[in-house]
């Protein structure tokens, strides 16, 4: 058997169930060795009978005195009842509606069994307990060793078709051919931080022989995984400094200093850095690939209107995309305020229209859409704003210097490789072995924009550090004078009324007020339809005498366009809506944010909507309603309650709930072990420091063929995607 041999044609395979693994990504021999476990089972201690007393999980191994199945005379249930014996005595077992269990399980085998003992009325009883047939003889010299049982058990993460035992006894029966694994890391590192072989680490991870060994495993393997992302992502970089080209944008001192000076309030120190640093950037003749981290309200609006304005300055087009038309819109806005003092033309372009402002006038102009794009591809158009319609085919600019892309997590996955090609202009599909000096041919002759993604979701730094690379990302953590903290408080349903009193007070003061509707798993329909629901119930029963608008992801673009409008102009107090209302509004006169089932939103979401609020010099509220007071969610839904800051709240989030939050779970295709890696700072950073000894030393890999066949895969796997 080789490592590449096509799943199907191993034992107990074939086409029926090679269909199956596929859906788990399993298509060889060398994929089932590295499925992983989801965890582990422990149980290698068997208990003899007469020493379990207590309502919990046991191992016992013993034989089997009687078996038989009879149907239940009421519930018509198939019922499977034994009696097994160790040397030290004999306990009744029962199954139920396990009808094949008879023709596996016969008088004198003996077998191990796991599950539950149960106080019944006779005693103790074992119920539903998985076995595994160690001797059919009673001469125990055929006995075998247990793989379900009698040692540390994989667990494996199941699909239809593909159950964990069935795995268990498939990986078990291969696991000779481990050996044919080559280890990629070099020696030297191996040796350095004492770590344990590929071929050993799989077969440890699969089936420990202990749980240091296991610990072992698991370190190996997630260094494997950090290190070669470190390696990847370094000479990622070292090639786009190297070969790629963009437009080298000079700083123009004068003129943003002079901006700056004109605004209408002093930078934070976060913010100057942050500019700076992107003016530095921009400097270089190869593309800036840059993430700008700052919580809401931080200012980061303002970061990137100051790099556009150099750029603009030279001649240079600006795209600033957001993930949806209502924030378009609002960075429109607030760009041409921001901007007022220059004379620029400014352009919106979303899905419903485009329009067009000088900023020496007073309102914006609609314009035809085919007009806009030609002003865009002939240059006119220096700075343009607007949703993904800023990268549908037909788009061109003359040149596109400078891409600002906003909240680009919001943006799905099909969209952000659009966004990657109309970046790049370059369609990758080589798959011959040159692949580096192909890369190098077809960039020549194209200059990339320089990338700024701006984001209110920091990253943790262990996942930072892993998936970005740490020199790329500026942060805003300082909130600019004069914010007020956001008193939050975890409300229960009984002090439902006292938060409606609350509100009137504060609307009849004159401020409004957000009420969120929880997040409902099902559809977007159905959200919308709760959405509804609950609108109709606040304006009759508790606000009839307020003025109230809906919001949700149903409506037409024209009327959340209306809705917004009207809750900008006040005419709206209180506005009820489902999670749309999260990215960015800036509404500064709402001081109330209040979110019912908040238990059943990200730590990071509620920290986002609770930032809807907070932006102005009034005190503002945020109340998180709850009827679920279990332990592990007000442990997150305290953490708010005393953190303001995004960047703790994000440690904090993924202590507690894993990164699936951050790099979405299950599609990521990363194991569960390297996901719970994640948390391991040490780890980490270890894997850099390696990475980057290794590169210093040998840039190109030259004497780690293995290695640069690694990162070579990489590499092609992400110029295909
Ligand atoms: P976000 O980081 O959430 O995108 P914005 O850029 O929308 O934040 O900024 C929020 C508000 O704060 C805007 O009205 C902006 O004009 C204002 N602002 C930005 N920087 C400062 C500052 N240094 N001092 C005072 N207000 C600021
Ligand atoms: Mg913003």
């Amino acid at each position: 058997m080789q490592l590449n041999t096509p799943i199907q044609e191993i034992p107990y395979v074939g086409p029926k169930h090679a269909k199956y693994f596929e859906k788990l990504g399993i298509k060889t021999l060398k994929d089932l060795l590295f499925y992983f476990p989801r965890n582990h089972e422990d149980f290698s201690k068997i208990t003899p009978i007469n020493q379990a007393s207590t309502e919990e999980k046991y191992a016992f191994q013993a034989k089997i005195l009687t078996i038989k199945t009879y149907r239940s005379p009421v519930k018509k249930m198939f019922i499977t009842e034994a009696i097994i014996e160790d040397e030290t005595g004999a306990l009744p077992v029962i199954w139920f509606n396990q009808r094949f269990i008879i023709q596996q399980l016969k008088k004198g085998y003996i077998a191990n069994f796991i599950g539950n003992l149960k106080n019944a009325k006779k005693g103790l009883i074992l119920t539903s307990p998985a076995y595994e047939v160690i001797s059919r003889n009673e001469s125990s010299s055929l006995k075998k060793i247990g793989i379900h049982s009698e040692r540390i058990v994989p667990v494996y993460r199941e699909n239809p078709g593909v159950t964990s035992k069935y795995l268990r006894f498939l990986i078990w029966a291969q696991l000779k051919n481990i050996k044919d694994i080559a280890d990629f890391l070099p020696k030297e590192i191996l040796k350095r931080n004492n770590f344990i072989s590929l071929a050993r680490a799989l077969k440890e991870i699969h089936f420990p022989t202990s749980l240091v060994l296991l610990k072992k495993a698991e370190k190996r393997l997630s260094f494997n995984e950090f290190f070669l992302i470190r390696l990847f992502l370094e000479k990622q970089r070292k090639f786009r400094e190297q070969y790629e080209k963009s437009y080298s944008v000079p700083f123009q001192e004068n003129l943003v200093k002079s901006f700056v000076k004109n605004l209408s309030f002093p930078l934070t120190i976060d913010q100057k850095k942050a500019a700076w640093q992107i003016i530095k950037d921009l400097e270089k003749p190869y593309p800036m690939q840059r993430l700008l981290e700052g919580d809401v309200g931080s200012g980061k609006t303002i970061v990137a209107a100051i790099a556009s304005l150099s750029v603009i300055s030279q001649g240079y087009q600006v795209a600033i995309m957001a993930p949806t038309e209502v924030l378009a819109r609002q960075h429109f806005n607030q760009l041409a305020k921001d901007l007022r003092n220059i004379e620029i033309t400014l352009a919106l372009l979303i899905g419903a229209e485009a329009r067009i402002l000088k900023t020496n006038d007073k309102n914006s102009k609609k314009i035809q859409k085919e007009k806009l794009l030609k002003n865009l591809a002939n240059g006119t158009i220096k700075l343009v704003i607007g949703t993904h319609a800023l990268i549908q085919k037909g788009v061109h600019f003359k040149n596109l210097a400078f891409l600002v892309v906003d909240e680009q997590h919001r943006f799905g996955v099909e969209q952000r490789s659009m966004l990657l090609n109309a970046e790049s202009g370059i369609k990758n599909q080589e798959n011959n072995n040159n692949f580096v000096e192909n890369r190098k041919l077809k960039i020549d002759n194209h200059q990339r924009p320089h990338l700024l993604s701006m984001s209110a979701t920091p990253i943790p730094r262990t996942l930072s550090l892993v998936f970005y690379g740490d020199l790329n990302i500026s942060q805003l953590r300082e909130l600019p004078k004069g914010r007020r903290k956001i008193l939050t408080s975890i409300i229960f349903p009984k002090e439902r009324p006292k938060i409606y009193q609350f509100i009137k007070k504060e609307v009849l003061s004159g401020r409004q007020a957000f009420i969120i509707c929880p997040l409902i798993e099902e559809s977007e329909n159905f959200q919308a339809r709760a959405a509804e629901k609950e609108f109709l119930r606040l304006k009759k029963e508790i606000f009839p005498d307020l003025n109230l608008g809906l919001l949700h992801g149903r409506m037409k673009s024209k009327e959340k366009k209306e809705i917004m409008k009207s809750f900008q102009d006040k005419k709206i107090d209180i506005l009820v809506s489902t999670s749309v209302i999260e990215v960015g509004i800036d509404i500064p006169n709402a001081t109330i944010m209040m979110i019912e089932g908040a238990e059943r939103f990200g730590l990071a979401q509620l920290h986002q909507l609770r930032g809807r609020v907070g932006r102005s010099t009034f005190q503002s509220y945020c109340f998180l309603l709850t009827d679920m007071p279990i332990a592990s969610v007000s442990a997150r839904l305290q953490a708010l309650v005393t953190l303001e800051d995004g960047f703790k709240l994000a440690e904090k989030d993924l202590q507690l709930r894993g990164p699936g939050d951050f790099i979405g779970n299950r599609q990521s295709g990363i194991p569960d072990l390297i996901m719970a890696s994640l948390k391991n700072i040490e780890l980490i950073e270890l894997a850099k420091k390696e990475a980057s000894m290794l590169l210093e030393q040998d840039s190109n890999l030259n004497h780690y063929p293995l290695l640069r066949k690694k990162i070579e895969q990489m590499e092609r796997k992400i110029h295909l995607e």
